[in-house]
């Protein structure tokens, strides 16, 4: 059920962090992969990693998904490389913390679109793709302020609550092209996002520890089963939803 022979998968943000952790994992139960950042150096280690023998090799593009020529440009590279598109994992994104009084307009707009309309640019141009092979699994990277408020996160907040709507509102219109659209919420995972964050909230360690059930951070790796899940046959019937993987974070009081 969880074999992804066959199937091409586009992970933006792939070369790095969770997106490098969920592009492994579906490489490593059989896709052609295909990941897009905007640093060159940071993709070429990347797609080393994600070289698996016997596979096609991976692609490493560079491209901003928060540009719509990039993403055009990004999308017809894949179908050029590998004739079509099944997997879409919209998974760049970015934040900077400060109180929301001290956000420029300018820096609003930029975690917006880096984390809200980037997933729907390529979505929208995901989907004609899918369609052609008979439908898709596009899987959206939220976050727990997907859910909670967070006082130096204002813009990075409403994005990522957006990102959960755009994910309902895909789903239900694309359920009838056989294209199933869900969400991860990934709890607090050690990458350099948070690497940052930990500079930017000095008591964010003990917060963190204290507050997660299960005691610890997460690794990227902790997020590869439930993308493998949501990106493959498993999940046929499953639509619209926002998963937490979060060691118990989100049903903690
Ligand atoms: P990283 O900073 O390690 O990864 C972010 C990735 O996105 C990088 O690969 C970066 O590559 C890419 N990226 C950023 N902006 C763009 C863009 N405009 N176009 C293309 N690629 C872009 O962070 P994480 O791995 O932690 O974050 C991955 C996702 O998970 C993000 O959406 C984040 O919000 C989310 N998340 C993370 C949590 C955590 O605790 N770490 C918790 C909840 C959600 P490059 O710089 O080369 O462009």
């Amino acid at each position: 059920m969880m074999n992804l022979e066959g199937k091409v998968a586009l992970v933006t943000g792939g070369n790095g962090g969770i997106g490098l952790a969920m592009a492994s994992a579906l490489a490593d139960a059989g896709a052609t992969l295909a990941i897009v950042g905007r640093s060159p150096d940071k993709n070429a280690a990347a797609v080393a990693a994600l070289a698996r023998p016997g596979a096609p090799e991976p692609v490493a593009i560079v491209g901003d998904m928060t540009d719509e020529e990039s993403v055009a440009e990004t999308l017809a590279e894949v179908v050029r490389r590998f004739g079509g598109l099944d997997i879409l994992l919209n998974n760049a994104g970015s934040n900077d913390r400060k109180l929301p009084q001290d956000y420029s307009l300018a820096e609003w707009n930029r975690l917006i679109s880096s984390n809200l309309t980037s997933a729907f640019l390529v979505s929208q141009a995901a989907y004609p793709l899918m369609v052609a092979r008979g439908g898709g699994k596009i899987v959206n990277i939220g976050s727990l302020m997907s859910v909670f408020g967070s006082p130096k996160s204002a813009p990075y907040a409403a994005a990522k609550g957006g990102v959960v709507q755009l994910t309902k509102s895909l789903a239900t219109a694309w359920a009838g092209d056989n294209i199933q659209v869900n969400a991860l919420l990934p709890g607090w995972i050690d990458t350099d996002m948070t690497v940052m964050a930990r500079e930017q909230v000095s008591d964010l360690n003990e917060r963190v520890l204290s507050r997660t059930p299960a005691g610890r951070w997460g690794r990227p790796e902790d997020l590869a089963g439930a993308a493998l899940f949501l990106c493959s046959g498993a999940s046929d019937f499953v639509t619209g939803i926002g998963l937490p993987v979060d060691g118990g974070y989100s049903c903690s009081a």
